[in-house]
């Protein structure tokens, strides 16, 4: 199988900053899953051992470019020749701490400000013992408390110790009878998402965490993001029931909506296994947030 990269989704656009080598550079990051994860203890061990891609910008190349497209109105092309870091490394998601060093590249960026690893350009860097400790420590300062908690949303459902700023949230104002978000306490969470025709759908799974009540049914809908305005619809949505694993519509979407495909699909589309992913999601809700709730009152 194919490794499978999954964007981690940190905080705003220069809250992820390295300093390395007396420079600043802007940091983007992806897992890489060796795999679909598909059970507890698969998760578990990425958890304690993930490989991580991240893409290093110049900080001062970066904002230039910035002022001078917000400057010029008939604006020139932006010049080509930032230096572009692409690093490969390991990283312990439950200590929060890199731990090694697998390949450091470096290229220039191309004139649309894109990175060319592939490119005649592209130099691997080979690190000798000290400067990959050098460079696991630049990273490690890196991850701030805002950039690690960032990258263990993914992982919330999985190993609830993982983050708890979520609890500082008034979860008291949430009516026990109403369906709750998972995304809202987790916005930096694994979107389940897929992409049809170059169009966005992002299922919104919602969760009964009312006390009195022993269903175990994730409300999925299925929104639409339209491409200029970034608007999100609705544009179906179903009920899956973990105990029975049946699929059943959402009566305020048409019966056109084919809930058993759309499942299939967004599961081919993700790093973790729908099933597992939603019903871990479940168990968290059920467990930890209410939980939670109880204990601000
Ligand atoms: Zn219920």
């Amino acid at each position: 199988m194919n490794p499978l990269v999954m964007p981690l989704n940190i905080g705003k656009d220069d809250t992820f900053r390295i300093s390395w080598k007396n420079r600043y550079f802007k940091a983007t990051a992806a897992l890489v899953l060796p795999h679909k994860i598909s059970t507890p203890e698969e998760a578990g061990a990425v958890i304690g051992d993930a490989q991580v891609v991240i893409k290093l910008i110049d900080f001062k190349t970066d904002l230039k470019s910035k002022m001078l497209a917000a400057l010029s109105q008939n604006s020139e092309p932006a010049k080509a020749g930032g230096d572009i870091f692409g690093i490969v490394a390991r990283l312990n998601v439950k200590q929060g701490k890199f731990v090694g060093i697998e390949d450091v590249r470096a290229t220039k960026e191309s004139a649309e400000g894109g990175a060319n690893f592939l490119d005649d350009s592209a130099e691997v860097l080979r690190l000798d013992g000290t400067e990959k400790q050098l460079l696991i420590g630049a990273l490690n300062i890196s991850l701030t408390p805002v950039v690690l908690d960032s990258i263990r949303q993914p992982f919330a459902a999985f190993d609830a110790s993982l983050t708890e700023t979520w609890k500082d949230r008034d979860l008291q104002s949430i009516q026990a009878d109403k369906l709750v978000p998972f995304q809202m306490l987790f916005p930096n969470g694994q979107p389940i998402e897929r992409f049809v025709d170059g169009e966005r759908y992002v299922i919104d799974d919602l969760y009964c965490t009312n006390p009195a009540c022993s269903c175990t049914d994730v409300t999925c809908v299925v929104l639409k993001f339209l491409p200029h305005s970034g608007t999100e619809v609705a544009w179906g949505g179903f009920k899956w029931n973990i105990e029975s694993d049946k699929l059943k519509p959402l009566p305020q979407f048409s019966n056109k909506f084919n809930a058993a495909e759309w499942f299939k699909q967004f599961n081919a589309a993700s790093g973790f296994d729908l099933k597992l992913l939603l019903s871990s999601r479940q168990k968290f809700m059920r467990n930890e947030y209410i939980a939670a709730r109880r204990a601000q009152r």
